[in-house]
């Protein structure tokens, strides 16, 4: 078959969490048989999380490793639902909700910490800060984050959403069954469109008033049932900023595990210039030249503004306009 020359580079796998080796096995979650043998075998390794926090455990240092031998992960505590995330050509990899009845919470420099009492061996970190001090390597961060978003989809929907009865996990942790009404429930994933409205050799960066200071990104709403990736861009351009945009191209995609968004990156062509913000949404929107946005990036924008952290697609989509030929 010929194949279709790249119109782009795959930005997808240069996000944060946009790195996973796994074979997932969808087709092999119904065979427990199949499940059991992985289970059993001794390579094979798991993750796990307590509640939506990740536990590492300490190699040396500052190193550290994510997942544990099925023997260890069962001598820190009863492991609640199981799941199977997929498998190398080494080995598969589970991941566990860990029960946290062990789990203590410690306020210290204003934050709230998690720790399993007496195994300073482990620690409870979050991904968020797992994936900014880059704790762990880029495939272990996508692993943590299929993880993190299907345990926490198990911890927040024990109960069928038809019915009201406890329903019970199936296919290897891609599905919860309910034993009263036979109905199936699927994981879900909430789809984000995060975007450049583009007018030439300008495009339209907003700010919310939580970014840190001097930080302008793309603007990003979540996509309604019903609606078009093309349609949702358009409307939440127009929404946040009074801008209409035309034509939409699609240049990347971010898993984005907090808890369980996928974030869906465009690039949209403007047929308005003038800014109306939306003081709900942003504190800010405005035109950026190329120049200005490459100086971004190349941290030495006079004004000291700065672009959204390498690890969010929005990075990536600024990347991707200033490179456009
Ligand atoms: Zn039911």
């Amino acid at each position: 078959m010929k194949s279709c020359p790249p119109l782009f580079p795959d930005r997808s796998q240069a996000t944060g969490y946009g790195v996973n080796p796994l074979d997932r096995l969808s087709e092999r979650r119904d065979d427990p048989a199949f499940v059991d043998a992985l289970m059993r075998a001794p390579e094979s390794r798991m993750a796990l999380i307590v509640r939506d926090t990740p536990v590492l455990r300490r190699l040396s240092g500052e190193r550290w490793d994510c997942l544990f031998t099925l023997e260890a992960a069962r001598a820190l505590g009863d492991l609640r639902e199981v799941a199977l995330l997929g498998r190398t050509d080494e080995r598969a990899f589970f991941a566990a909700l860990l029960d946290d009845s062990q789990v203590v919470a410690e306020e210290s420099d204003g934050a709230r910490r998690l720790r399993l009492p007496g195994r300073e061996d482990v620690a409870l970190i979050d991904l968020r800060t797992i994936a900014m001090g880059g704790l762990v390597e880029a495939p272990a961060i996508g692993l943590l984050g299929q993880a993190k978003s299907l345990l926490y989809w198990h911890l927040r929907h024990r109960f069928c959403s038809v019915c009201g009865q406890p329903s019970e996990l199936a296919a290897a942790g891609w599905r919860r069954e309910c034993p009263a009404c036979q109905a199936l429930h699927f994981p879900r994933t909430d789809p984000v469109v995060i975007m450049l409205a583009v007018d030439g050799e300008r495009c339209l960066l907003g700010r919310q008033p939580r970014f840190n200071k001097g930080m302008y990104s793309a603007l990003a709403g979540f996509l309604e049932p019903g609606e078009t990736i093309e349609a949702a861009v358009r409307r939440e351009i127009r929404e946040e900023a009074g801008v209409s945009v035309g034509r939409v191209h699609y240049i990347a995609s971010q898993p984005w595990p907090f808890p369980s968004s996928l974030m869906i990156g465009c690039l949209a062509e403007a047929l308005t210039t003038t800014i109306v913000v939306e003081p709900s949404e942003l504190e800010d929107a405005r035109w950026f030249s190329r120049e200005e946005v490459v100086a971004m990036l190349e941290a030495r924008h006079p004004g000291g503004l700065k672009p959204s952290n390498p690890l969010a697609i929005a990075h990536h989509l600024m990347r991707a306009w200033v490179e456009l030929t």
